[in-house]
């Protein structure tokens, strides 16, 4: 096995990397992460990702911040593709850093079919997504054998630009029975549709079905409750959770009540 190295990755001029930021934490980047981000020339960065991260792009590098957060609205996701096939057809090193794994929803699936169907050499680097970084935080396990039989990520967001053979929007009540029979749902973008959803689920899940949600996972401002399904959308108000969230409904979350912290010190990232 070779040595852990951290020379630059080599990008070949003229690509496009979609690299995975992970949930945070500049410590959850893969070494791969960290070598393309080092070698870019040009990074199209989506709002998740945190200035920490950025850093450790080169001085000379382009960095375009293309998120909806931020103060500005966001880039049109055709405008971004344009940009990344010129910018690559221009023979820039260019990375598309996406917040969490970039084939996890946020559109990067979509993004390396349009790459590759105008003849731009793409690569993905896996990142570590929101959901895994949720659970860790909870210190539970999404396929507790006592619990669960599997996992379902989900979004939470409705499209509304779905194409004719896209799926309808979730069907909450038979997410629900899926949970009900031992799949662990881990939602996505699931807070502003908090109301629909707790009600969609209710409809096959018991009330006191315990649920437990993490908004800024592995972050310094992470925050973590946990509630019964029919107290979530009042649990998320009295304490004021909001978007970026996730919402993990099902078994392997019960027991958690005082939400303390189980993490052993000496992991954390030096302050
Ligand atoms: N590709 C990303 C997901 C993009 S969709 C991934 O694999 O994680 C954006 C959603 O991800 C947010 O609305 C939120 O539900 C979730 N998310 C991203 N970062 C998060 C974090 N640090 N903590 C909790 N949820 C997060």
């Amino acid at each position: 096995m070779p040595a852990l190295s951290f020379a630059p990755l080599t990008l070949p001029a003229g690509s496009v990397t979609l690299v995975g930021a992970g949930p945070g934490d500049p410590e959850l980047l893969t070494l791969k992460a960290l070598r393309a981000i080092r070698a870019a020339s040009v990074l199209l960065v989506d709002d998740l990702v945190g200035p920490e991260i950025l850093r450790r792009a080169r001085k000379s590098a382009r960095i375009v911040r293309v998120g909806k957060r931020g103060g500005c609205r966001s880039t049109p996701q055709a405008l971004i593709e344009k940009m990344m096939i010129a910018q690559a057809r221009a023979g820039e090193r260019v990375v598309r850093l996406k917040g969490g794994d970039p084939l996890v929803f946020g559109r990067g699936g979509e993004e390396a079919e349009r790459l590759r169907a105008a003849g731009v050499r793409v690569e993905v680097l896996n990142g570590i997504s929101a959901g895994f970084a949720a659970a860790n935080a909870l210190g539970i396990a999404l396929t507790h054998r006592a619990h669960a039989h599997g996992v379902v990520f989900v979004t939470g967001h409705a499209r509304s630009d779905a194409a004719d053979d896209a799926p309808a929007g979730v069907h909450w009540p038979t997410l629900g029975a899926a949970a009900a029979h031992g799949l662990t749902l881990v939602i996505y973008m699931g807070v502003a549709q908090a109301a629909a959803l707790q009600a969609g689920l209710l409809e096959t899940l018991a009330p006191a079905t315990p649920v437990a949600v993490v908004q800024h996972a592995s972050l310094p401002s992470e925050r973590r409750l946990a509630c019964r399904l029919d107290a979530l959308v009042a649990s998320l108000r009295r304490e004021e959770f909001g978007s970026p969230a996730i919402i993990i409904v099902g078994n392997v979350v019960q027991g958690l009540q005082a939400l303390t912290d189980h993490r052993p010190s000496g992991l954390e990232a030096a302050a």
